[in-house]
């Protein structure tokens, strides 16, 4: 279970790791929950910290949910590592590339798009494209319970024919059935840099595969690391039991990021 953190103590073992590395998500850790995701954004103090703290260490990363290229735009910073949908894509030298396991689905995700949006007639849904991943949004819809059992019988024929629908916080998301999540990003990221130490910001379920992975690096005693979760009143139970620690909102975030930023300056001035 998850201890509040309220003093930048506890980390210091992590943070006094060289190569050391931060990945964070986006949307409600970097930037308040908001109705639609165009109308998010990462708020300045977020951004201004993870600037300064990126100048520092070794590789910071923002993996979301979100396409790259979205996630690039709306963190805004270069020199950071964006990784999109989960994992499934990465924003490289100013473009998306997509896995290569995960390519040939996008004709059938394609063709679901197409039908969802031809037979689910729910004013407030909102179908968002990210290229191998089609999201299904019903926070706008006005009964969210009827809206949430006519998705999932309008993708009852897609997950049939082979495609995977991960249901996340009033939302669906159809994709390839790949074992590709912000945890394997994770590892990716901790093995392409030689990570020794490594933080991990997030306040969703999806988060929960990250924060897993990284205690298993830990429990091999490859890494050393902490997971933060980020207290929102729309994350599940199982956000606050994976993580090692817990901060309130993004806030909490802002002022984590601060003091991991002070900290960091005066190690490596
Ligand atoms: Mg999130």
């Amino acid at each position: 279970m998850a201890v509040r953190l309220d003093d930048i103590g506890p980390l210091k073992p992590v943070l006094d790791r060289h190569p050391l590395g931060l990945a964070t998500d986006i949307d409600g850790t970097l930037s308040p929950i908001a109705d639609t995701p165009d109308t998010a954004a990462v708020t300045p103090l977020c951004r201004r910290y993870l600037e300064e703290i990126s100048r520092r260490l070794e590789m910071v990363a923002a993996i979301s949910g979100r396409a790259p290229e979205v996630a690039h735009r709306l963190v805004g910073l270069e020199g950071l590592v964006y990784i999109g949908n989960h994992g499934l894509s990465w924003w490289r030298q100013g473009r998306e590339e997509t896995l290569a396991e995960a390519v040939p689905y996008e004709a059938m995700i394609g063709q679901a798009k197409k039908d969802l949006a031809a037979r689910l007639d729910l004013p407030g849904l909102l179908l968002e494209d990210k290229g191998p991943i089609l999201a299904l949004h019903y926070r706008l819809c006005a009964d969210r319970q009827a809206a949430r059992v006519a998705i999932l019988d309008a993708l009852a024929p897609w997950t049939t024919k082979g495609l995977r629908a991960r249901e996340g916080r009033l939302v669906f998301e159809l994709g390839p059935p790949l074992d590709v999540h912000k945890g394997t990003a994770l590892t990716h990221l901790i093995e392409t840099h030689r990570l020794s130490g490594v933080l991990y910001l997030g306040d969703d379920l999806t988060d929960v595969d990250a924060f897993k992975v990284l205690r298993h690096w830990r429990q091999e005693g490859k890494v050393s690391g902490a997971a933060v979760a980020v207290a929102n009143p729309e994350r599940g139970p199982e956000v606050m039991q994976e993580a090692d620690y817990w901060v309130d909102g993004v806030p909490g975030v802002e002022w984590l990021l601060a003091a991991i930023a002070s900290v960091v300056a005066e190690k490596r001035p």
